[in-house]
């Protein structure tokens, strides 16, 4: 089977591991700091966090921007679970933005128009996660223009566009946002087997998040309530969590950020060969934003299934049956059921549901090899065909 996703580990990679394993810190040592100095500088952000998930950076990116009980979080339903239940996690309630039928991500028109409803009715939200679907950047100009008239703080999921860039900047330089989240999933473009990082440029927020990730526990002289009582002494002033990210992950992180580059190229490489040579098939290739470089995590099609004399489903399941491990991003949020017991139903978002119908992603990964892609494609044409 040909997966949709896979990492790279070189010797470099497994040599960086394992003088970890033989120095004298697994966890809470050098590497960390080191690999949030190397990711903050690549990206151009003020302050990086490691975490050990992009999960656990998006609740603390949450809680450092004060989100709690009767704040309100908006995202798109086209996305991973995380991007929305990091509200829930803080106890605040989770609303959608639906898509724009040709980014698939949050669309600014419907976004301009449901906070101006919202503004009448008094149901702002206090964030915003704009989540970067397969690497590409969501309109970040229009949406903090509408941040800054709506009062509303916002956190870039950018889960899939480390790499990628907005405008001629690297994604998660915080020029539009308050915080960047990125994923170091096995899928993802770089890993750290698990793991995830908040990029920020505002030192109070990197400083909240600092603690959260560590039980909110402190040892800076300075935040203590009294003096301390010796050199033993931490004080606890916040409820924080474990999220620290191990030493081994980050040396691996330090490690595979040096190909980041060189990745992301080979999967604009792929992505290019992709629009050129299904351009004749019954699908829509993603369309890509002119002012933007894609992380390109995902390469999503849409079949044009009035030219198809299959459905969705049969042409997945016939594509897995051929060895393509096709995948499909996303599940609407909206339409899970412990979603939909929150009062969210079918016909909610009716761009997403849409491209839900509609959408297939095919293999793309650095070491995709143009034989293995062109493999995908004569099977793709064969099953559209047939
Ligand atoms: C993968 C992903 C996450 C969660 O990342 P983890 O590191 O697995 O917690 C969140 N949002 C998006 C968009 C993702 O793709």
């Amino acid at each position: 089977m040909i997966p949709y996703g896979r990492q790279d580990i070189t010797q470099a990679d497994i040599d960086a591991v394992v003088e970890v394993l033989q120095s004298d810190f697994l966890t809470q040592g050098p590497m960390v700091p080191r690999f949030e100095q190397v990711v903050a500088r690549y990206v151009g952000a003020a302050h990086a966090l490691a975490v050990n998930s992009a999960t656990s950076a998006l609740h603390i990116a949450c809680l450092a921007l004060g989100l709690g009980e009767g704040d309100r979080l908006w995202t798109s339903p086209i996305t991973f679970v995380a991007s929305a239940n990091c509200a829930l996690y803080c106890g605040a309630q989770v609303d959608f933005v639906d898509i724009d039928p040709r980014t698939y991500n949050l669309c600014p028109e419907a976004l301009e128009g449901k906070l101006r409803e919202a503004e009448r009715q008094g149901t702002l939200p206090k964030v915003l996660v704009a989540v970067h679907l397969c690497g590409q950047p969501c309109d970040m100009r229009a949406i903090s223009v509408l941040a800054k008239r709506y009062g509303f703080k916002v956190i870039e999921d950018a889960s899939h566009a480390i790499g990628g860039k907005y405008q001629g900047e690297f994604i998660g330089n915080c020029r539009h946002s308050d915080i960047t989240v990125f994923s170091f999933h096995p899928v993802k473009i770089i890993t750290t087997a698990e793991g995830g990082m908040a990029l920020t440029n505002d030192l109070e927020l990197a400083n909240k998040m600092a603690l959260l990730r560590s039980h909110g526990i402190t040892r800076d002289p300075s935040l203590m309530t009294h003096e301390a009582d010796g050199p033993w002494y931490y004080q606890q002033i916040d409820l924080g969590f474990n999220y620290r990210m191990t030493e081994l992950q980050a040396a691996l992180g330090v490690s595979q950020m040096d190909r980041l580059d060189q990745y992301v190229a080979r999967r604009h490489q792929l992505a290019k060969r992709y629009d050129e040579l299904l351009s004749e098939l019954p699908v829509t290739t993603p369309w890509q934003r002119p002012d933007s470089y894609s992380g390109l995590h995902l390469y999503v099609i849409r079949l044009q299934l009035n030219k198809i004399g299959k459905t969705h489903r049969q042409v997945f399941e016939l594509l897995r049956e051929k060895g393509i491990g096709v995948n499909l991003h996303y599940i609407p949020v909206h339409s899970q059921p412990y979603y939909q017991a929150m009062g969210f139903k079918a016909g909610d978002f009716p761009q997403a549901e849409s491209y839900y119908s509609e959408a297939i992603s095919l293999p793309i990964f650095q070491t995709l090899s143009d034989q293995d892609q062109n493999q995908v494609i004569a099977v793709l044409r064969e099953v559209l065909q047939a």
